[in-house]
This record gives structure tokens, sequence and C-alpha cells, in this order.
């Protein structure tokens, strides 16, 4: 498929792309959209084996970044970048200064932030050229560690569903199976351990999952058995495609709500949840804490304004639960249509 096909078929958009003969720098910035403004996203910085295959990533990516700003009611459009990482050796301050030199000609059209295979100080490389990045230290009007606050989204559309599911105010005695204790997994078993609920949780690493039993008096399962505990809630905090045509079948929870991205491997399986009866939390709708943190420092970091807008993650999970139950409609087609809506409504605004 050539560059324009691929970029019809995912709606977009501008395409940027950059060599950088000096450094060997290869990168690509896909601005998906910037109907709501500048967009904002993540810089991977990882080994792709194809061209192709970097540049798929970026634009799959970076259209989901406007869904997860649109739905979370920040002023940021869709963007992502991609650095494709040298085979050989780099110079990697150099490499990054070059990508902050590309954000800088940008002009502020999209700003970058931290993602896989990058760290704060690739963000600091990139902030001594340009000011168009978030992520950096917190004594630079950095945001910090983006983790406990997508872990306290999670935890309030938790809460949403166990109001609009099992009509409970509090969730004090709630059966959560988390799959994945890393960073956000780890903040969520805390957070819901302190308001009560029972834990199960599964982890490929074992010191991560028996940590949680140690802090938490989780109980631990295998891989596959987490697919299978009756529950409550299943959280999926660990990678993409969780919910498929596996595992679906084997779930024994009323709810599902967790952090991990791109949770559905195809969208049909938003509609097998729904068939099977369990209310799905999306994840661009629940998992938003972190990008919230994350924009903030656009504007001037305020760490009170900050949890008030990821504790509003609650509001957005109950309404397209509220909405889907009225049309009938499986949450996912719901929360694509609410973030539609505001992406028209700027649109019309303009
Ligand atoms: P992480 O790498 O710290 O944690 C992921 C955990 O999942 C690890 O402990 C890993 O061992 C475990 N894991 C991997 N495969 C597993 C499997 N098959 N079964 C059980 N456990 C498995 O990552 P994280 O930062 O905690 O992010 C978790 C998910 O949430 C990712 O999908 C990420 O893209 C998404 N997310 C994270 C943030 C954030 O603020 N960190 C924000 C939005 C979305």
């Amino acid at each position: 498929m050539g560059v324009f096909d691929r970029m019809d078929h995912y709606d977009y958009g501008e395409l940027h792309l950059k060599r950088d003969v000096a450094t060997g720098m290869q990168a690509i910035v896909a601005i998906h959209d910037t109907r709501l403004g500048p967009a904002l996203g993540g810089c991977r910085f990882i080994h792709y084996d194809s061209e192709d295959d970097a540049l798929v990533d970026a634009l799959r990516l970076a259209r989901g970044m406007t869904y997860k700003a649109a739905i979370s009611g920040i002023p940021h459009g869709g963007g992502k970048s991609v650095l494709i990482r040298p085979k050989g050796e780099f110079d990697r301050a150099a490499l990054f200064r070059a990508f902050g030199h590309f954000l800088e000609d940008l002009g502020g059209h999209y700003i970058t932030a931290e993602d896989s295979g990058t760290s704060v100080e690739d963000m600091e490389l990139i902030r001594s050229v340009t000011k168009h990045v978030t992520g950096v230290k917190p004594e630079n009007g950095g945001s910090g560690d983006p983790s406990p606050w997508t872990a306290r989204g999670v935890r309030r559309g938790i809460q949403a569903l166990a109001q609009h599911v099992l009509d409970r105010s509090d969730v004090e005695g709630l059966h959560v199976a988390v799959q994945g204790i890393g960073h956000v997994g780890y903040q969520l078993c805390r957070e819901l351990h302190v308001l009560g609920c029972k834990l199960t949780v599964a982890d490929v690493d074992p010191l991560k999952a028996e940590r949680a039993q140690r802090e938490f008096g989780a109980e631990v399962v295998d891989l596959e058995a987490i697919f299978r505990v009756e529950s409550d809630v299943f959280a999926p905090c660990a990678l993409g495609s969780a919910l498929n045509d596996r595992t679906i079948p084997q779930l024994q929870c009323k709810i599902v709500a967790g952090a991990a991205n791109n949770q559905l491997a195809f969208p049909h399986n938003g509609d097998d949840l729904y068939q099977r009866g369990i209310v799905y939390a999306p994840d661009y709708a629940v998992n938003g804490g972190g990008l919230i943190n994350v924009a903030a420092e656009v504007t001037g970091y305020d760490e009170a304004a900050v949890a008030e807008r990821v504790d509003r993650i609650h509001d957005t999970v109950l309404e397209i639960a509220e909405r889907a139950k009225a049309a009938h409609s499986p949450t996912n087609r719901i929360a694509d249509t609410m973030a539609q809506e505001r992406l028209r409504k700027a649109t019309e605004a303009n």
C-alpha cells in the first residue's frame, strides 16, 4: 500500500518525515487531527522490521490519541512520533537533539512525550532545542510519572461502572482481577486495596505478582487463569489485545475496566462483550489520566486541576455506559460517537 493510501485508510491528516544525515536519524511524525488543538502524543524509539511497520505504528497510534484527547476533554489533537532505532552504534544525545530540531521546525503543531523506548533524559535532550516537549524533569515544569494518574482514572472508571452495573455507591468488597502488575497495575491495586476491594492478580514476572500478594493481600493466579476468575471486574493492565475471540468466552466478570491500550483485538470484540452482558469501559476513555497529566505541562502544571480532570473520567465512563444502555449498543461504539461529536463541535465552533 502506498503512503497516501495508508493515510487515506487511517483517515489522515499530516505526515512528516525527516532523515538527518549527520546523526542517521530517521523520524516520522504523524499528526492525525488538530481540530481541538496541537497534536500531543509520545515518541517511540524501538526497532522495526520494516519502514512500513514504523509508519503504520505511527499512523495507528496517532489516530488513537485523537480519540483519547477528545474524550478526555483536553485541548489537543492526536499525534505520535516514531524514531527508528538505528541498528548499529549511534550517538543518542545527538539523535534526540536532531529530533528536537525537527519538532522546532514543525512549530508546535506536534508536541512530543515519553513512550516505549524513551525516557525523561531523552525528553530533556529534546527540551534543550525546543519547547514542544512534555515529560521533562519536574524541576523544569515536568509532570512526573503518569502511571499513578492513569491508575486513578481507571479506579474512577471502575467506581462509575460499579454504580451503573452493580448499583453500588462504594467498591468495598468488590472483587477485581488485575492482569499485569506493572507501573499502572500496581498503583491500581494500591488504590483498590485502600478502598477495600478483594484482588486477584497475574503477571509474567512472578516478583510483581508476589509484591501485590504481600502488600495488598492479593491472590496470585497464573497467566491463563486470570481470564477465568469469578469476579466483579476484570482489569487488563498488561499488553494490547487482551480481549479477543479466545479470551472473551472465558471471562467470568460483569465489568471490564483497565489501563491497557488497544484492549479489543478487533472492534467486533466489543460486540462480543456486549452480547455476553459484560460492560466494557472503553480503554481510551478510562486510561486517559496519564495524558491529562502530561497535557497540563503545556499550559503550566497545576496538580489540583489535573486531579479534578482525572476524576471526571468517572462521569465520562458513566455517560458512555448510560448512552450504551439506552441505545442497546456496545460501549466502544458509543465512546467513538462521543469523541466524534466533540471533534465535530470543535469544527463547528471554528
Ligand atoms: P508496564 O510495562 O510497567 O506493566 C505491564 C505489566 O504487564 C508488566 O509487569 C508485565 O510483566 C506484565 N505483563 C506482560 N504481559 C503479560 C501477560 N500476558 N499477563 C500478565 N501480565 C503481563 O506498563 P504500564 O506503564 O503499567 O502500562 C500498562 C498498560 O497500560 C500498557 O498497555 C500501556 O500502554 C497502558 N497505558 C499506560 C499508561 C501509563 O501511564 N503508564 C497510560 C495509558 C495506557
